[in-house]
C-alpha cells in the first residue's frame, strides 16, 4: 500500500513531528497565561505573502513583549520552506507561535527562559472565497480587547467571543468599536471608501494591529493613483460609505456589503474593492519573494 502524503507536519520546539499527536508541555507560559505572540502567513500558489514584513512584526511583537528572538532570519525562511515541503502546501497558511516557554508557573517569569516555537500549515485556498463575489456581512460591537491591539498577542477571547456573536447575527466579521470608532475587525483591518473616492482606514497606533495586508493594499492603491485617508471612521460613515471591506493575510481582502444588517451602497462588492484585489494578486503570482 502507497504511502499517505505527510499532510499534517508541525514544528514543535525545534523538531517536525506529526501535528496530530504533536505534545507541548503543561508548563508552557504560553497555554497557561497566553504568554506568547504569533503570525499567520498566507501561501497563494506555492508563493509565500508578504513573508518578510509578517516576519518584521514577528519580531517587533517579541520585543515588545521582552522576548529574545530564537531564529535569524534565514532560519524562520528555512523553516517554513521545510513545513511547506513536508505538508505539500501549495495554497494555505503558515502559523507561527513563539511563547515565553515553559517554566514553573508564576505570573513573574524567570529570566533567561527558552522560548517555545511552534510552526504548523493549513491546507486552503486563501483566493477565490467565495465571499469576494458574494459580499461579507459584518456587525459592530465594543472593542473589548486590552490597550496593546498593536502586539500580535495569542491573548485572543475578546476576539474569540466577538466571532461567535458575528456567528450567532449570521455574519461574517465583527467590526469592533472604541469611542465611536471603528478600530477594526475581529481578526482584520477595516477599510471604507468614502462616496468622493478616497481609500480610509484608521491610523496606526495601539488601538490596531498594524496589518500586513493593510499595508500592502495601501501601497497598491497609492500606486495606482487612489486618494489615501489614514484616519478613525464611525460605524455611520461606513454605513454611507460608497464601499467597505476587510482585510488579512487569511482572505486577502473580503468585501462588506452589510453592516448590522444595512446594506452598503447597492449592497454589491464595488469596483476599488476587486481593483485592489485583483492588483493583489497580481502581486502575489509576479512580484519576487520578499523574505
Ligand atoms: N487585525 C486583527 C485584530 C487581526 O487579528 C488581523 C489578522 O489576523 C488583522 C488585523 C490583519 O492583519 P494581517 O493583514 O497582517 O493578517
Amino acid at each position: 500500500m502507497a504511502s499517505a502524503p505527510e499532510t499534517r507536519i508541525a514544528f514543535v520546539r525545534g523538531q517536525f513531528v506529526p501535528r496530530d499527536t504533536a505534545t507541548i508541555p503543561l508548563m508552557d507560559r504560553g497555554f497557561l497565561f497566553g504568554d506568547g505572540v504569533y503570525e499567520v502567513t498566507a501561501v497563494i500558489e506555492r508563493r509565500f505573502v508578504d513573508n518578510g514584513p509578517h516576519l518584521d512584526r514577528l519580531d517587533r511583537s517579541l520585543r515588545e513583549i521582552g522576548i529574545a528572538n530564537p531564529y535569524g532570519r534565514a532560519e524562520w525562511v528555512g523553516i517554513e520552506c521545510e513545513l511547506m515541503r513536508r505538508n505539500a502546501l501549495d495554497n494555505g497558511l503558515i502559523y507561527i507561535q513563539v511563547t515565553r516557554g515553559v517554566a514553573e508557573r508564576d505570573f513573574l517569569f524567570p529570566p533567561d527562559l527558552a522560548p517555545s516555537v511552534v510552526l504548523f500549515a493549513q491546507n486552503r485556498r486563501v483566493q477565490h472565497n467565495p465571499l469576494i463575489e458574494k459580499g461579507a456581512a459584518v456587525i459592530t460591537l465594543p472593542d473589548q480587547r486590552w490597550a496593546r491591539c498593536d502586539i500580535k498577542s495569542t491573548s485572543l477571547l475578546a476576539q474569540v467571543l466577538a466571532k461567535r456573536a458575528a456567528a450567532q447575527a449570521n455574519a461574517n466579521e465583527v467590526w469592533m468599536t472604541r469611542d465611536g470608532y471603528i478600530t477594526e475587525g475581529a481578526s482584520s483591518t477595516a477599510f471604507i471608501v468614502t462616496p468622493d473616492g478616497r481609500l480610509v482606514t484608521r491610523t496606526l497606533s495601539p488601538a490596531i494591529l498594524p496589518g500586513v495586508t493593510r499595508r500592502t493594499i495601501m501601497r497598491i492603491a497609492d500606486q495606482a493613483g487612489l486618494a489615501l485617508a489614514e484616519r478613525p471612521f464611525t460605524r455611520d460613515e461606513a454605513l454611507g460609505a460608497a464601499e467597505a471591506f476587510y482585510t488579512s493575510a487569511s482572505t486577502i481582502a473580503i468585501p462588506v456589503t452589510r453592516i448590522d444588517g444595512r446594506i452598503v451602497a447597492n449592497g454589491r462588492p464595488g469596483p476599488v474593492f476587486r481593483s485592489l484585489y485583483d492588483q493583489y494578486m497580481q502581486h502575489v503570482l509576479e512580484n519576487p519573494q520578499d523574505f
